[in-house]
C-alpha cells in the first residue's frame, strides 16, 4: 500500500494536476493560465506517464489533466491508455472538440470531464472567451457526447463574472435538465480586473433554497441540493478553509511540480523520466507546500475543524 504524502501543516496530497499544454483555442477574459508564467516547451508524454507512476506510489488517488487546452494535445487518448489504473483520470476542457474526441478519451480510460461554459447565451460566451461563431453549439455537442461516452459525473465549470451573474437560475435550470453538476467558481481576480461577479449573494441565495447541503473534504466546498439539481461552490480567494484543506500538488505544462497555482517562486524542475526521483521531487516538493491564504491562522482553525467533526 502506497504511503500517503502529508505535509508539515498535516494536509494531505491526494490529488494531481497535470497541465499538458499552455496553448489554448480560447481567449478568456479572466484566465489565470493556471498559474503558469512564460512557460517555456511542452512536457513530455514519458515525462507525464512517469509522473503520474510516482504519484501513484506516494497516494495519489486523483489526477486531472489540464492546458491550456488539454484536447489540443496530440495523442491525447494513447497517453490516457498509459496512466496507472488505480488513478481516477479527468479532464477540464472548453468542450470545443470534445464531440469528436469524448469517445476515444472514454474507451483510453478517461473516467470523468469538467466543461467549461460561462454563459448559456451565444453572444456573452463569445464576449467572454472570444470564441468563434458557433463554438458554444460544438461545447453543447461535446457535453452529449461525453454524456454518451459514459463520462461522468460531468461538471459544468462556471466563473462568476459580471457579465453572466444574471445567468446562474439559467445554468442551474440547464445543469439539472442535462443531469449535470454545476460547479460556480469563485473568479481569482489576479489582474484587478473589477469584473468578478456577486458570489456571496448567489451562495446565499442557494443556502437559503437548499434541501440539503454538504461539505466535500477537499477544500471544504459546499455543495447545494436544490429541487433535484447540484451546485458546488468554489471559492478559492481569501479563504484560509480553503487552503487548510487543499489535497492537491500540480505540474506545469513545461514540466515543473508547483505546490500552488497562486506561487511560482516554489516549484519544483523535473527534468528526468527516472520515477524513483521523481518520486523524491514530488516530496520535495510537498515540502514546500503551504497555505497560500491564512498560513498563520491554521493550527487555531484545525482545533476548531476537529472539534466539530471528531473523525477528523
Ligand atoms: N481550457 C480548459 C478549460 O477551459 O477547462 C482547462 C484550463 S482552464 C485554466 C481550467 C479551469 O480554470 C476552467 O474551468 C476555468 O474556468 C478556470 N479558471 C481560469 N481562470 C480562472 C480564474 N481567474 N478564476 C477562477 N477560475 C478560473
Amino acid at each position: 500500500m502506497p504511503s500517503m504524502m502529508k505535509d508539515s501543516f498535516g494536509r494531505k496530497v491526494t490529488g494531481l494536476r497535470i497541465a499538458l499544454t499552455p496553448r489554448c483555442n480560447l481567449n478568456c477574459i479572466y484566465c489565470h493560465h493556471e498559474g503558469e508564467a512564460n512557460p517555456r516547451g511542452e512536457i513530455s508524454d514519458e515525462m507525464v506517464v512517469s509522473v503520474a507512476r510516482a504519484a501513484a506510489h506516494l497516494g495519489v488517488r486523483s489526477l486531472k489533466f489540464t492546458g491550456g487546452e488539454p484536447l489540443l494535445r496530440p495523442g491525447l487518448a494513447k497517453l490516457i491508455s498509459r496512466m496507472p489504473q488505480e488513478l481516477d483520470l479527468s479532464l477540464t476542457t472548453n468542450g470545443i472538440f470534445l464531440a469528436k474526441l469524448a469517445e476515444p478519451l472514454a474507451q483510453a480510460g478517461l473516467d470523468r470531464v469538467n466543461v467549461s461554459l460561462d454563459s448559456l447565451r451565444p453572444e456573452i460566451y463569445r464576449e467572454i472567451t472570444g470564441c468563434w461563431e458557433g463554438d458554444m453549439e460544438k461545447v453543447l455537442a461535446g457535453i452529449d457526447a461525453a454524456q454518451a461516452a459514459g463520462l461522468e459525473p460531468i461538471k459544468l465549470n462556471v466563473v462568476v463574472l459580471k457579465e453572466n451573474e444574471a445567468e446562474i437560475g439559467n445554468l442551474i435550470d440547464f445543469s439539472r435538465d442535462r443531469g449535470l453538476i454545476l460547479q460556480l467558481i469563485q473568479l481569482m481576480d489576479l489582474h484587478r480586473s473589477g469584473i468578478s461577479g456577486d458570489i456571496d449573494a448567489i451562495e446565499r441565495d442557494l443556502a437559503s433554497r437548499a434541501d440539503r447541503v454538504r461539505t466535500r473534504e477537499m477544500h471544504r466546498r459546499k455543495k447545494y441540493f436544490l429541487d433535484g439539481a447540484e451546485v458546488e461552490v468554489v471559492r478559492p480567494m481569501d479563504n484560509t478553509e480553503f487552503c487548510a484543506n487543499c489535497t492537491r500538488l500540480r505540474v506545469t505544462s513545461d514540466g515543473k511540480i508547483k505546490p500552488c497555482l497562486l506561487r511560482s517562486d516554489n516549484l519544483v524542475e523535473i527534468g528526468t523520466c527516472d520515477c524513483e526521483k521523481i518520486i523524491e521531487l514530488l516530496q520535495e516538493a510537498n515540502s514546500r507546500r503551504e497555505p497560500y491564504f491564512g498560513k498563520e491562522r491554521l493550527p487555531a482553525l484545525r482545533s476548531a475543524m476537529m472539534a466539530d467533526c471528531p473523525r477528523h
